[in-house]
């Protein structure tokens, strides 16, 4: 019933909401496939690029985030690959506050490994940015080198200082890595807490073919946190974003802990959100291949009518959830790298 309602609705403008009565109003959109870094569980050492012609021109993206707005998206969050190295990104987020100074959108956000921060911090807060994820897994500067292939762990550094000082709010995210990063996991607690940071840890996906098997790097959040709780009183916090991470208050650090646990307990159930590609690829599910391809209507004409009946058709095929196993040399849930969808 509600499908048919949807589908057929009357109002071009009637909010998004697919067949088991969950409501999209998150949107969370990839600027580009490209990075500076090559982070070991993320993309393999020789990645090939998409050819610029297939890559949505800024004012392309803007027009597609806009249309979200208008059919009831209230988040944006802002991705890649790394969102700061596309060139002239800087336009597309000042294009954007203007839905936030209209209230039509609640937050434009960014998740960046943070090489690029420290020169563009200040001009995203003054684009109404309030927040960014920071994704840093080690505080060992080798160790970081080592994870991302070529990352510089001091330039991470002085972007997170660039952006604690234009006022924007900070969350630390960590992929949890088995013989990696657990040992460091009650570091990293320490040093988040300790400079007002969240922090939440995440399970490692089986998204795209590695050079390591996904198996060796699988970090069970349950055991992680099972070796925190040794040292630190966990309690389940009121603090809920309607996004995937279970967050906890830790006593001794006053700080908020949480986990994102796709492997073993997953959080279709509340899912509000979708993800449009660089090249303009909606994924109804960030583990499943079906997808529709919003370039075509986005390209084909002025009016916006094309685009919004492309997405609405999408919204009906969103799955109830997603299906990841990691077993050893299995294969990917799916062939696309989490660089690809956006993470
Ligand atoms: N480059 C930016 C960054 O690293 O924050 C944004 C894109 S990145 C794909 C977004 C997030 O996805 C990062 O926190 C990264 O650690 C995470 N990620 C990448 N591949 C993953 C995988 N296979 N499993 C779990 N998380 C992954
Ligand atoms: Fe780049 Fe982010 Fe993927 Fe690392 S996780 S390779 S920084 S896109």
């Amino acid at each position: 019933m509600v499908v048919r309602m949807n589908a057929r609705s009357p109002n071009p403008d009637a909010p998004l909401v697919d067949p088991f009565g969950r409501a999209i109003r998150y949107v969370r959109v990839s600027v580009t496939d490209r990075c500076d870094y090559r982070c070991v569980y993320c993309m393999s050492e020789d990645m090939n690029f998409l050819p610029k012609r297939d890559v949505l021109s800024l004012e392309e993206l803007d027009r597609l985030c806009s249309t979200f707005v208008r059919l009831g998206a209230r988040k944006l969050r802002i991705t890649g690959g790394e969102p700061l190295v596309r060139r002239n990104v800087m336009s597309l987020f000042h294009a954007l506050k203007r839905h936030l100074a209209s209230g039509a959108l609640d937050e434009v956000t960014l998740t960046t490994n943070g090489s690029q921060l420290a020169r563009y911090a200040q001009e995203l807060a003054d684009c109404g940015v309030r927040r960014v994820n920071v994704s840093l897994d080690t505080l060992d500067p080798d160790k970081f080198r080592a994870v991302t292939r070529w990352g510089d762990h001091a330039a991470v550094m002085k972007g997170i200082d660039a952006a604690v000082a234009a006022g924007l709010n900070i969350k630390i995210n960590a992929v949890a890595l088995k013989g990696f990063n657990d040992a460091e996991a009650r570091a990293l607690v320490d040093w988040a807490h300790g400079r007002g940071f969240d922090l939440t840890f995440i399970e490692v996906m089986p998204l795209g073919a590695m050079e390591e098997d996904r198996a060796d790097q699988f970090m069970p959040l349950t055991e992680l946190r099972r070796g925190l709780e040794q040292s630190l009183s966990l309690t389940p916090s009121t603090y809920a974003t309607g996004g995937p991470a279970r967050y906890f208050d830790v006593r001794e650090t006053g700080g908020r802990l949480g986990f994102i646990t796709p492997l073993t307990h997953n959080f279709c159930e509340s899912c509000n959100r979708v993800r449009v590609t660089c090249t303009g690829t909606l994924y109804m599910c960030l583990g499943q291949e079906d997808a529709a391809d919003l370039r075509e209507p986005l390209r084909r004409s002025e009016s916006d009518e094309p685009l919004i009946a492309a997405i609405r058709t999408a919204i009906l095929r969103k799955p109830k959830g997603h299906d990841f196993v990691i077993a050893r040399a299995a294969k990917p849930a799916v062939e696309r790298h989490m660089s690809a969808t956006g993470g």
